[in-house]
């Protein structure tokens, strides 16, 4: 340990010598990407992030409050958090038969994905456009990632997937499903046709199961190369930070060796067991999301030069004629919503708008009114 005194004699290195350093040593792929930037939304009413607009009921928070009150943090949590297994599995319908693996978020658990798959010269594989972070972590594992365009109203191209994953032979191919940012969900017959050909993983990540009408979890064990990821995030619960994967004990007990030993944290775990015991919240919120996107659906439609797009998420997908000059309106209204155009040729002027509650709702629908969108 030094003495203030020899800490102050020493200078500090002057910031473009850092950079130089930075620029020498960091990997030159990491060192070219620009920071994952999360908006500012103090003050906004914010639709950006498919968040719930929901607080807890006071009851959840009750039982949340008094579980976290008693929680060891003094102890690193249970490393195989057996506990909450149970209750989550109770809660989501996780088949008798599944293993599960908890996630820090299913981000981590795409992260675990991508590092346990990660050999030489291995391939990540998804349709295009869709959730970023299979891109990142996919780079970030040294792993080459190849995109194949949806097809025709965003659904997945049945041969050109094909023929890539004959072609490329991935190691991991990812389905959102229902697919971020385009808000779809993919036929069942051809994602389980790839399934099939797919030589290797196939992740059916179910972010947005409670929106959607179908999932593909009952049949989490049903082929020898699937898991399903899922997420409470997107549930009134994104701040807790926790996803679980689901499907068979070789495959869960495979991902789980590349595992951080204490990946959920202590009052995460108190919060989740005491948040899912009694789960009927959770469906009473989403009902009232699902009501709310449908009447957001019918309104913005209503608004001339304002085309929606058929979602099953908590998000509603719009095209207007200048994307970038409707979210710069929407943001002086106080309304923060994503602007998709840029991202991709088929995301061109369309904006993504998290279903929020209903006077949020009333305001966006305000502000998308009075712009001019046409
Ligand atoms: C939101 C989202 C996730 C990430 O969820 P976390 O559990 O919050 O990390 C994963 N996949 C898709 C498709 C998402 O939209």
């Amino acid at each position: 340990m030094s003495t203030p005194a020899q800490t102050r004699e020493r200078a500090a290195p002057a910031a473009d010598s850092c950079a130089e350093r930075v620029a020498a040593i960091v990997r030159p792929d990491v060192h070219a990407l620009s920071p994952y930037r999360v908006a500012d939304a103090r003050g906004m009413i914010k639709l950006d992030a498919m968040e719930s607009p929901y607080d807890l009921p006071a009851p959840a928070r009750a039982r949340m409050v008094a579980a976290i009150a008693s929680a060891a943090v003094n102890r690193y949590p249970d490393g195989n958090p057996d506990v909450l297994k149970r209750v989550i599995a109770r809660a989501f319908g996780v088949p008798a038969e599944a293993q599960m693996l908890l996630g820090n978020g299913s981000d981590e658990l795409i992260q675990m994905l991508c590092l346990a798959l990660a050999r030489p010269n291995a391939v990540v594989l998804a349709p295009e456009p869709t959730f970023v972070m299979y891109r990142m972590h996919a780079l970030f594992a040294h792993m080459r990632y190849v995109g194949v365009p949806l097809g025709e109203g965003f659904a997945l191209a049945r041969e050109p997937m094909l023929d890539a994953i004959a072609r490329e032979s991935p190691a991991l191919v990812f389905l959102s499903y229902p697919n971020n940012p385009t808000g779809n969900l993919f036929d069942e017959a051809v994602v389980r046709e790839i399934v099939e050909r797919a030589p290797g993983l196939v992740v059916i990540d179910e972010a947005y199961s409670a929106f959607a009408s179908r999932s593909m979890l009952a049949s989490a064990c049903a082929f020898p190369n699937m898991i399903v990821l899922r997420t409470v995030s997107k549930l009134g619960m994104a701040g807790l930070r926790l996803g679980y994967a689901v499907g068979s004990r070789e495959w869960i007990s495979s991902i789980d060796k590349v595992r951080q030993p204490y990946n959920v944290n202590v009052l995460t775990q108190a919060a989740a067991c005491a948040l899912l015991e009694d789960p009927s919240w959770i469906d009473a919120q989403s009902a009232r999301v699902l009501h709310e996107r449908t009447r957001l659906e019918r309104e913005l439609a209503a608004i001339a030069g304002c085309r929606v797009f058929q979602t099953e998420t908590n998000f509603v997908l719009v095209r207007v004629a200048d994307a970038a000059r409707t979210f710069a309106h929407l943001e002086n209204r106080g309304v923060l919503v994503k602007l998709l155009d840029g991202w991709h040729p088929m995301l061109t002027n369309m904006l993504r708008i998290t279903v929020g509650a209903p006077s949020e709702n009333d305001c966006l629908i305000e502000a998308l009114r009075e712009a001019a969108l046409a």
